[in-house]
Order: structure tokens, then C-alpha cells, then sequence
């Protein structure tokens, strides 16, 4: 049965590297009917804290990559002991009297691998066949005392006790790989198929870093990212199905994912990208689903429903969203005092056109659509010469006094979402203030 992992250290928050490396891992479980493990590896004592390991569960949790089975490593410690021990008895390793590195004057008793020194060949799923010369590595440490192993021994065990069969993780361990296959022979562990994804590349093709935009997964979603956008942006992210196919759920991915997808060179992070898939996404919402998951807030529950199109329309968050409804289109919730000289700025009819339009409207009644209210206000305002202004010389103040809003939707969707009896009010407060 295949069995993947995510090996976190918490000694920092979930990132866009670890998030992808986290879902292709899952998706690869998913895709053979195998298991997703969680391994924390906090065995870095000193950097690892209860923090980071919140902030990399909820983040795992929030994209919906649930695990089959959670291991925190320092709870293996006694295993770890163990086999350091039997590596000792069998002439694997030996315990190394040395000078403290912190501090010279001590002496610290280390255990290191006893290495044979010879070529390691092994078979990566992306990169090919690589091989190393292991004798530069020299002796590694893989304990820093008989108590206190390091990462690649517990690495290696573990990924043995647990019976991992793929190594999915990022090219930075490539040169990692050589020193835990000699461990895993010294303690006759099975070797996994090892996968190493391509680094994943700002835009100026650094490697991605905090400079590139929001370090911790949590911040996208507090940014107000579906976790269905999210996760399909990541795994765009350097695989392709070789369609020019984008849209994915987990679910599809889980049913199409392979390693022969993933590309070779490194993946651009495209937060453009990123902003657009995340839109369509939430653009799949219902219009009450839209509302509840992004948590807007408004001062009128029915004309938020209404406004929810216009959203859908232009914000790519629900951050954005809010921001438009605190901003942009605060209109739609309180009314404005339009400024006289703005009223008149496309001419001296504005008065004449505001109660022609008025008039017209006063025809309809009921709820309406912005079609509805343009095909009823055209024909007025398509009535006005290019000498008089146009259809902007009236169109423009009635826009203006519906919003007071130098920019805002156009008037039609204004006066459909805000009722017929809202408009009408709020023009006739225009023509009060260009009679005052
Ligand atoms: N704990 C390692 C890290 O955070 C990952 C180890 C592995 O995937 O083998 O980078």
C-alpha cells in the first residue's frame, strides 16, 4: 500500500513550500488508495515550539489535506535511542568524544555514522537516476549525544517503523538523500521511492521567500482565499495534466494526480494567478454561500444579497469584497449628499434630466434588473444630442446622485439593487440640492 508523509519542522509557519510539498503528497496517498501521514519532526528542540506546530496543523487543516495517521517525532525519542544503540553494537556508528561546538572547552560525546565511502546511486521520479560519491560527507552526526538524535536518523527510522513507501518532498534535500540511504543500509531499512518537486521561484526566479508576499498559509485565509482556490492554485504549481485544463477540486485532483505531471524546472508563484483561480471559486459560490464564507458584513442583509453579483463581478478576495462593501459600494447602504457643482459638471440640464428620468421611472414597479431599468431609461437619455452632451449628460448625474461617487457601478445596477423607491428618493435630494 502506498503511504506518503508531510515531515514539518515547527520551527516556522506553514508555507507556500511545505503547503505544495503537503498536497502533492496527499494527492499522490489519494490517487493509489494509500495513506497521508502527518509527521511533526520536532526533534530541534531548541527552535520547534507548540506555536508552530498550531499554525502548521490549522494551515494543513483550513486546505483540507486530512491525515490518516499524526506522529510528533520527540514521542519516538526511546525508539530512536534504540536503534542509535544496536548502529553502535553492530559497527555502524561509533560515539565521538569532540570539543562543544557552543563551547570549547567542553567536550560533548556525538555519535556519528561510520561512512563506507562509496557511490550511491538512486532513482529519483522527477529528476532520474542521480548518484553521489559519499566520502566528501565524511562521518555525519546523527546524534549530538546518545539521548539526542539528529534529523536524518530519525528521519530514517521513522519513515522505516512507518512503513513510508514515497519520499515526496523539495530538491533542497536532494543532497540529503545520499547520507539517509547509507543510514537506512547500516540499519537495513527499506529504501522508498524518492520524489524531489522543484524549488518554487519568486518572480524575480529567487527562490521564494517572505519578500515574495504572505509567509504563513493562515494569512490566505484570513485574507479571505477559499481553501478550494488555494489548493488549486497549488497544484498548478509546477504539474500540469498536459491539457490546458486549470480548474480542480481536491477531489479531481485526487483522481488525476501523478508524478509524471510534476514538472522539472522550478514553478513561478504568480499571485495574479493565484487572484484569479481563487475567483473563480468563489464565483461557484450560491449568493448566501458567498456572503456566509466570506463573513461580510453589512448594514442591510437584503441589499448585501442583492450587491453579491457586483462582488462576484469584481473582488478576487473576500477581504476585497468587504473592502468594496466599506467602500466603493458603501453607497448601497447609506445615502449621499451629492455636491452641487458635481451635479452640474456635465451641464446646466442636469435638473430637466434628473426629473425626466425620474418620471420614467415612476412607470415601473417591482423588483427589477439592471436590464429592466436600462432598457426603460435608454431611450431618454439616447434622446439628448451630442450638442447637449449625450446620454453621459444625463446618465453621469444620475449615476452620481444615486452613489455620490465620483466612481461606482453604473446607474441601472444602482437603481436595481437599491429598489425603485431608494432611487427615486435619492434623485429627488439631487434636485433639492440643485434648487437650493
Ligand atoms: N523535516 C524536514 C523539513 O521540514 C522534511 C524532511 C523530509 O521530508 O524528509 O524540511
Amino acid at each position: 500500500m502506498v503511504k506518503t508523509r508531510i515531515a514539518p519542522s515547527p520551527t516556522g509557519w506553514l508555507h507556500i513550500g511545505t503547503a505544495r510539498t503537503a498536497l502533492f503528497n496527499y494527492l499522490y496517498a489519494k490517487r493509489h488508495g494509500g495513506q497521508f501521514v502527518i509527521r511533526v519532526e520536532d526533534t530541534d528542540r531548541e527552535r520547534s515550539t507548540k506555536e508552530f506546530e498550531d499554525n502548521i496543523l490549522e494551515g494543513l487543516a483550513w486546505l483540507g489535506l486530512t491525515h490518516d495517521e499524526f506522529v510528533r517525532q520527540s514521542e519516538r525519542l526511546p525508539r530512536h535511542i534504540e536503534i542509535l544503540e544496536k548502529m553502535i553494537a553492530e559497527g555502524h556508528a561509533y560515539v565521538s568524544e569532540e570539543p562543544s561546538k557552543a563551547d570549547e572547552s567542553k567536550t560533548v560525546s556525538v555519535v556519528r555514522l561510520k561512512n563506507p565511502g562509496k557511490d550511491v546511486t538512486f532513482t529519483d521520479e522527477i529528476r532520474g537516476e542521480i548518484t553521489f560519491n559519499t566520502t566528501e560527507l565524511g562521518d555525519t552526526v546523527i546524534a549530538r549525544a546518545i539521548d539526542d538524535p539528529l534529523y536524518h536518523l530519525a528521519v530514517v527510522v521513522d519513515d522505516m517503523d512507518m512503513e513510508i513507501t514515497h519520499v515526496i518532498r523539495g530538491e533542497d534535500h536532494i543532497s540529503n538523500t545520499a547520507r539517509q540511504i547509507l543510514i537506512q543500509e547500516a540499519i537495513g531499512a527499506p529504501r522508498p521511492v524518492y520524489a524531489h518537486l522543484p524549488l518554487i521561484l519568486g518572480s524575480d526566479r529567487s527562490k521564494l521567500s517572505k519578500r515574495h508576499g504572505a509567509t504563513s498559509i493562515n494569512d490566505y485565509r484570513d485574507e479571505g482565499f477559499l481553501p478550494e482556490g488555494f489548493i488549486n492554485y497549488l497544484a498548478l504549481l509546477g504539474w500540469s495534466t498536459g491539457t490546458d485544463e486549470e480548474d480542480f477540486s481536491l477531489e479531481e485532483l485526487s483522481a488525476l494526480f501523478d508524478l509524471d505531471g510534476v514538472h522539472k524546472g522550478g514553478a513561478m508563484w504568480d499571485r495574479q494567478k493565484l487572484l484569479d483561480v481563487n475567483q473563480r471559486w468563489m464565483r461557484k459560490e450560491t449568493d448566501v454561500n458567498y456572503i456566509v464564507k466570506g463573513n461580510l458584513q453589512a448594514p442591510d442583509q437584503d441589499i448585501l444579497r442583492m450587491a453579491v453579483p457586483l462582488l462576484k463581478e469584481r473582488a478576487k478576495t473576500f477581504s476585497e469584497a468587504q473592502e468594496l462593501l466599506n467602500g466603493e459600494l458603501a453607497c448601497l447602504f447609506t445615502a449621499p449628499t451629492p455636491d452641487k457643482d458635481l451635479l452640474l459638471s456635465k451641464g446646466s440640464d442636469v435638473s430637466m434630466h434628473l426629473e425626466a428620468l425620474c418620471e420614467v421611472l415612476s412607470t415601473l414597479s417591482g423588483e427589477q434588473t439592471a436590464e429592466s431599468v436600462k432598457e426603460t431609461l435608454m431611450p431618454y437619455a439616447d434622446s439628448i444630442t451630442k450638442e447637449d452632451g449625450g446620454r453621459g449628460a444625463a446618465l453621469w448625474p444620475l449615476r452620481y446622485a444615486l452613489s455620490g461617487l465620483e466612481r461606482s457601478p453604473d446607474p441601472f445596477t444602482l437603481i436595481a439593487i437599491l429598489g425603485l423607491h431608494e432611487s427615486a428618493s435619492r434623485v429627488r435630494t439631487a434636485l433639492g440640492i440643485l434648487q437650493a
